[in-house]
C-alpha cells in the first residue's frame, strides 16, 4: 500500500471536490493523506463568503465538505497564508501534488473614470462585507443615499442588488454578517437599479435566481415589457434552452401586477456605463445607451444618467497571482488543470476563470484529479511533514473549526438564524479554544 501525500491550497467547493476526488480514487494499494491548506481561520471558502445570505439551501453542500474532512487522512491547516506563513516551494518539494484552488477573489474593474470615488465598490468587496469576511469587515458601504445602481447581468449582480432592495427583516432570520444587518436597516436605499450592457436574451443570470424574484415580499420588481417582447423576437422561435428558460422567467416578471412597496429593483438592459460623476461621493452614473443590430449590440451614440449614492459593479473576477506559479488573464495558467514542469495542479475559478456553479466545481475536479494520477512518480517522496515549517504558528485544524462551528451555530439558535458568524481573526481563534 502506497500513501501519497498532497497539498491543496484554498478551502473552498473546489478543493473539496479535488479531496473528494482522491478519496473516491483509493484503493487496495494506493492512498492519500490531504492536507488542505486554508488562509483564514474558517472553510468553506464561497459557501461561506460568497453565497448569498437569503440563499440557505445552496450552502447545505457544506455537509458534503464535513464528510470530506473527517472521512480520514485528511488535516486541514487553517489560518496559514501562502507566500506568508509557507511558501510554495515548501509545498512542492514535500508534497507529492500540489492543487491550487484559491479561486478568483479581484473584482474586474470597470475601467470608466470616477470608479475611485465613495460610494462605488465591487461586488468583490461588497458581498464579502455583508458574509462576515475577516477581510471586509471595514469596508466603506454608503447606504444613505436613495438610489443603487448595480453593474452586470450575471448571478453575482442578482445577488448584490437582491440584497440592497430587499426589505432587511427578511434576512433576520439568515447569517448575514452583524455590521450589515445594522447598516442594511438604517439604509435609505429604497429603488435599486441594475443595468445590463447587451440585450435580455444575453444575460448570464440563471433562471431559478430570475423566478425567485416576483416572490420577493416587499419589494416590486419591474422590467420593461418592450425589452423582454423585443428580446423574443430576436430569438426567434427556437431560442437556446438556457436563453427560452431566462426570458420565459423575465416574462413572469413583466407580467406580475405591479405592488406599492415602497422599494423597487427595476433591470434595464442594453446600458453601458461610461462615467460615475461626484467630486467626493458618488452623484450619478451615465451610460450609453445601446441597440441590437443585425444581432449586434451598437451604441446609438444616446446616453442616460441616473442621480444614484452607490455603484457596485458585479462584472466578474480574477484570480489574484500566486508567487512562484505561472498567471495570465486573471488565471493560473494551466493546461486542463496541469501546471508545466511541475507537481502543480489548479482546479476551480483559479484554473478555468469565474464561471459555473458550485457543482460545476466537482466534474472540474475529478477531470484534474484523473491526469494528477496518471502523473504520479511510481513511489511516494516520503519527506517530512508540513507541521516541520509551522512550528509556533497558530494552525486552525479541523477539530478547532469544529469548535468554531458549533460556536456560531450555537450563538444563531436563539435568534432563529442558521449561526451568528464572528467576523474578527480573533474572536474565530477565540471560539476554537485558540
Ligand atoms: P458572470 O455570470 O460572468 O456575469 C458577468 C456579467 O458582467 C455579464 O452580464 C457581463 O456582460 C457583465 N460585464 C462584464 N464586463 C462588463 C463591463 N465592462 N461593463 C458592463 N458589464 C460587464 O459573472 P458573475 O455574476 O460574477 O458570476 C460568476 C459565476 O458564479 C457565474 O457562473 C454565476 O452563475 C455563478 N453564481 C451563481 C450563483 C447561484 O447559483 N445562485 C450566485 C452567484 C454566482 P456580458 O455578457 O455582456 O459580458
Amino acid at each position: 500500500m502506497q500513501t501519497f501525500r498532497i497539498a491543496i491550497v484554498g478551502a473552498g467547493p473546489a478543493g473539496y471536490f479535488a479531496a473528494q476526488a482522491l478519496q473516491n480514487s483509493a484503493n487496495e494499494d494506493l492512498t492519500f493523506a490531504i492536507d488542505m491548506i486554508e488562509r483564514l481561520p474558517t472553510p468553506w471558502g464561497l459557501v461561506r463568503s460568497g453565497v448569498a445570505p437569503d440563499h440557505p439551501k445552496i450552502k447545505t453542500v457544506s455537509k458534503v465538505f464535513e464528510k470530506i474532512a473527517t472521512a480520514g487522512n485528511f488535516r486541514l491547516f487553517g489560518n496559514v497564508e501562502l507566500g506568508t506563513d509557507i511558501q510554495m516551494k515548501d509545498l512542492s518539494d514535500r508534497y507529492d501534488a500540489v492543487i491550487i484552488s484559491t479561486g478568483s477573489s479581484s473584482g474586474k474593474k470597470l475601467g470608466i473614470p470616477g470608479e475611485d470615488l465613495r460610494g462605488s465598490l465591487s461586488a468583490a468587496d461588497f458581498v464579502p462585507w455583508y458574509n462576515a469576511h475577516p477581510d471586509f469587515a471595514n469596508v466603506d458601504v454608503p447606504l444613505d443615499c436613495d438610489t443603487a445602481v448595480v453593474i452586470g447581468a450575471g448571478n453575482v449582480a442578482m445577488d448584490v442588488a437582491r440584497m440592497l432592495a430587499l426589505e432587511p427583516h427578511e434576512l433576520e432570520a439568515t447569517d448575514t454578517a452583524d455590521h450589515a444587518m445594522v447598516a442594511l436597516r438604517n439604509s435609505s436605499i429604497r429603488r435599486v437599479i441594475l443595468c445590463a450592457r447587451r440585450g435580455p436574451e444575453h444575460a448570464a443570470f440563471t433562471s431559478p435566481e430570475l423566478r425567485e424574484l416576483p416572490k420577493l415580499e416587499h419589494t416590486n420588481v419591474l422590467m420593461d415589457n418592450n425589452q423582454i417582447s423585443s428580446a423574443r423576437n430576436r430569438v426567434g422561435d427556437a431560442p437556446e434552452k438556457d436563453v427560452k428558460s431566462n426570458l420565459d422567467a423575465m416574462e413572469l416578471i413583466v407580467n406580475r401586477e405591479e405592488t406599492n412597496h415602497e422599494r423597487t429593483l427595476e433591470f434595464e438592459f442594453l446600458l453601458t456605463p461610461i462615467e460615475i460623476h461626484g467630486s467626493d461621493r458618488v452623484t450619478e452614473i451615465t451610460l450609453g445607451i445601446n441597440e441590437i443590430k443585425d444581432g449586434k449590440v451598437v451604441s446609438t451614440g444616446q446616453t442616460k444618467t441616473i442621480k444614484c449614492g452607490l455603484v457596485v459593479s458585479a462584472i466578474g473576477y480574477e484570480a489574484m497571482p500566486i508567487e512562484g506559479v505561472p498567471y495570465s488573464g486573471g488565471k493560473v495558467v494551466n493546461t486542463e488543470g496541469r501546471i508545466a514542469d511541475s507537481n502543480l495542479y489548479v482546479v476551480g475559478w483559479a484554473k478555468r476563470g469565474p464561471s459555473g456553479v458550485i457543482g460545476t466545481n466537482k466534474s472540474d475536479a475529478s477531470e484534474v484529479i484523473k491526469l494528477l494520477l496518471e502523473d504520479l512518480p511510481k513511489e511516494p517522496k516520503n519527506i517530512g511533514d508540513v507541521t516541520e515549517l509551522l512550528n509556533g504558528h497558530t494552525v486552525v485544524t479541523q477539530t478547532h473549526w469544529e469548535a468554531i462551528n458549533v460556536a456560531e451555530v450555537a450563538q444563531g439558535e436563539p435568534l432563529g438564524k442558521p449561526r451568528v458568524k464572528a467576523t474578527e481573526r480573533h474572536e474565530l481563534l477565540r471560539l476554537g479554544g485558540l
